[in-house]
């Protein structure tokens, strides 16, 4: 996890280990061999897989990089607080942005910034209908959970716009952040009271912990 620095890395490395499962890094897969069940690597070494869930390369859809909206790597370039393009009145969330950090990497693409922007940008575009004053801007703040096994999970929240690097806190483990992790996925996929139960639930939970995210 290039972006949130090497401490970071150590310990999702060390979770992994823990768990005896084999970490590969800086190799890059060239090919599949669904024959054989085997993984192909650039450089020519190969390794057997009984299941294999790969990410494809990220791209944008073709409609935006058509659209003359994305720059020529590929994503649209946001403003980082507002999320506007370069275009009046068009605004990008998401994966299919770019945003360069103050270390000169890129935002991760992940829900949570997703879901952060988007309310920005509602936020944004009701002020405006309104011809309301704008407050509300992305703060590049995020957090995520890392499912640990044996009902455990770890859990992190960090602040991607610090200068000169990201602030991302080593995560903390644990059955109770599993919880955490559980309620936010009810609150996601649920509805109406239980949606709102869990939302009350976390943001009292990341006070009490001095978590500044809330959802
Ligand atoms: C395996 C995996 C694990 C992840 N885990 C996490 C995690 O733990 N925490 C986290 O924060 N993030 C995680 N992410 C990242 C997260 O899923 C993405 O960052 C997030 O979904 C981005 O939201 P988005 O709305 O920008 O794009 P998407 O969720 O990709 O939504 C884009 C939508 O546009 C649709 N679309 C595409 N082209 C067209 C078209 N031409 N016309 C109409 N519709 C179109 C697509 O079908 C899709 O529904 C994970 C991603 C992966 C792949």
């Amino acid at each position: 996890m290039p972006v949130a620095g090497p401490a970071m890395g150590d310990a999702v490395t060390q979770m992994l280990a823990a768990k005896d499962i084999l970490f590969h890094p800086g190799r890059q897969v060239q090919s599949i061999d669904a024959a054989r069940r085997e993984l192909v690597f650039t450089d020519g070494n190969r390794e057997p897989f009984d299941f294999l869930a790969a990410v494809p390369p990220h791209r944008a859809p073709a409609v935006l990089r058509s659209s003359g909206l994305t720059s020529e790597a590929g994503w649209i370039l946001v403003d980082k607080r507002t999320l506007k393009t370069r275009y009046e009145n068009v605004y990008a969330i998401g994966d299919a942005t770019t945003i360069i950090l103050a270390n000169g990497k890129p935002l991760p693409k992940a829900g949570t910034f997703a879901h952060a922007q988007a309310e920005v940008v509602a936020g944004q575009i009701a002020a405006a209908v309104r011809g309301e004053l704008v407050e509300a801007e992305f703060d590049g703040a995020g957090y995520c959970w890392l499912e640990a096994g044996g009902g455990a999970a770890g859990f992190t929240s960090g602040q991607f716009y610090a200068e000169p690097n990201p602030i991302v806190p080593l995560p903390r483990a644990g059955r109770l952040w599993h919880l955490g992790k559980v309620m936010f996925e009810r609150y996601w996929l649920g509805e109406g009271v239980t949606r709102q139960a869990m939302r009350l639930g976390m943001n009292a939970g990341a006070k009490a912990f001095g978590i500044s995210a809330r959802v």
